[in-house]
């Protein structure tokens, strides 16, 4: 059990105010692994506090000192990855091997990635007679979902640092025992006091109480649509700078010169990775009307070729859903489908055999999907294919743009110079051309409700940067 009655204000661990602890659940299993705090506002106004009283300080420290932490965390980080890697694939279900590379991985690599970028960063420049320089916006409020749980932390704690920010962490309190051990890290490191702040519980009471904290300049928020926009709702009321990472229904568009075996393979591949619960997932897969039924033959196989199993069950490749309450909502979503006409190729909304503990669904493919249904519209957040036929390019285009969401995209063809020019008429922050590789240090966010901002790369930086004009 990882029990935690503590949270993490102005560099000391402390009790919170109220006596309130929420059981986090492995997913796997559905034991209780651990327990968090459930702050309240009170709580919020301690870290905002810290977090003002250590900005001033922080914000004055030359950069390198700044990156030298940055790299300390890093090496700290690095050394506690197989503990980072098996805590968040019991918190959240991710198979182990794949949580080591991922979950672990990935946010080790950007906490030093951010110290080189930041390195390279140019902080000011001269526009005819003005000096233009760039300073950090002030304390940030970050509020993160439990997806890629780590990796979304980091994601902005890093960029605040280097930037000379100082922040309130409140991570998913579904998977949060992964930031009890970043703070544990930061702590270890000698980050002066206040600098980074950890408090813990639910969106409605501590998520809001910091989106509309005054002191707060700036909120960065990753998660849902529904609590991104009451988020920028709180926030206005302060004019805070607010960031906002949210849902996505992302497009896959395998034109009719495509290597049709490797791209719905791959395409089924990524729509499952983490179960379908990734923001840029590409949740519909758009192939050429006459070459559906190929299609649909082969994602039929990709998809029964999944393993379902627990997180530290070797054989598993696709891990449960983090929480009954996903597996409920996606399960209503496969019955949806159905209702609405889609024709089920594979899954559904039965348990998968031997799966009743945990919370398991079966890898789902629909084909003969349209725009309008539910199921191509809405975000679903699990292991559900869409295979929607088009008739032409255009079409094609025309299908991946009617959404509401515009985070990420796909296009396969043989012709890269072709494929360019449609990724390009695609409205979204991300395309990725014949399975081109996520790239961590390429800016990451969403056109329309998708959100607003850019996190990651230099563009990630800029975030947390105010601009001042200084006319000489
Ligand atoms: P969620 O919106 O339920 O929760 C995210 C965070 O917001 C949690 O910390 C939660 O406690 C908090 N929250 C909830 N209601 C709030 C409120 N009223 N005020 C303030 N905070 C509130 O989302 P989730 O289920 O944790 O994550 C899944 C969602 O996140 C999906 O929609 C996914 O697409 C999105 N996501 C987006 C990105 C991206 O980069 N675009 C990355 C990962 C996840």
């Amino acid at each position: 059990m990882l029990v935690h009655d503590n949270i993490y204000i102005n560099g000391r661990w402390v009790s919170p105010s109220s006596s309130q602890r929420l059981d986090v659940i492995n997913p796997s299993n559905e034991e209780v692994i651990g327990r968090i705090p459930l702050c309240t506002e009170a709580d919020v106004d301690d870290a905002v506090k810290a977090a003002s009283d250590a900005f001033p300080a922080w914000s004055a420290r030359p950069l390198s000192e700044r990156l030298a932490f940055l790299r300390t965390i890093a090496t700290a980080m690095k050394a506690r990855s197989e503990e980072i890697g098996k805590t968040i694939a019991s918190e959240m279900g991710m198979p182990i091997k794949l949580a080591g590379m991922i979950q672990a991985g990935l946010p080790i690599g950007n906490m030093a990635g951010f110290a080189e970028i930041a390195e390279n960063f140019s902080f000011e420049e001269t526009v005819g007679n003005s000096l233009v320089v760039k300073e950090p916006v002030g304390v940030c409020g970050f509020i993160t979902p439990w997806n890629y749980p780590l990796h979304q932390i980091v994601g902005k704690v890093a960029p605040a640092l280097a930037c000379g920010c100082t922040m309130v962490v409140k991570p998913s309190e579904v998977a949060p025992l992964n930031a009890f051990i970043l703070a544990d890290i930061l702590d270890k490191a000698g980050l002066p006091a206040g600098v980074f702040n950890l408090v813990s519980g639910y969106g409605p009471t501590v998520g809001e109480a910091l989106a509309s904290h005054p002191s707060v300049d700036m909120v960065s928020f990753t998660g849902s649509t529904r609590a991104g926009i009451r988020v920028a709702e709180l926030a206005s009321q302060t004019v805070k700078r607010v960031t906002q990472e949210l849902g996505g229904k992302s497009a896959n568009i395998i034109l009719d010169d495509a290597d049709l075996g490797k791209a719905v393979t791959r395409g089924v591949r990524e729509c499952y990775l983490n179960s379908g619960q990734t923001c840029s997932a590409l949740t519909r897969m758009l192939v050429p009307a006459d070459r559906q039924e190929e299609a649909i033959a082969l994602a039929k196989t990709a998809a029964e070729g999944f393993t379902v199993g627990g997180a530290f069950e070797p054989e598993s490749n696709l891990g449960p859903l983090v929480s009954q309450i996903q597996k409920e909502r996606v399960l209503s979503y496969i019955n949806k489908g159905i209702e609405e006409g889609a024709r089920l190729v594979t899954g559904g909304p039965e348990t998968p055999e031997g799966r009743d503990k945990g919370y398991f669904v079966r890898p789902t493919v629909f084909a003969d999907v349209t725009s309008d249904m539910t199921i191509a519209r809405e975000e679903i957040f699990g292991p559900v294919l869409s295979i929607l036929p088009y008739k032409n390019e255009e079409e094609a285009i025309a299908i991946a743009n009617n959404s509401d969401y515009g985070l990420a995209g796909g296009v396969w063809s043989r012709d890269l110079d072709r494929a360019k020019a449609v990724a390009r008429r695609m409205r979204t922050g991300q395309v990725s051309v014949n399975g081109g590789r996520f790239n961590a240090a390429a800016p990451f966010g969403g056109y329309k409700q998708s959100g607003n901002g850019r996190e990651f790369g230099s563009h990630g930086l800029d975030e947390f940067l105010e601009v001042k004009s200084i006319q000489l």
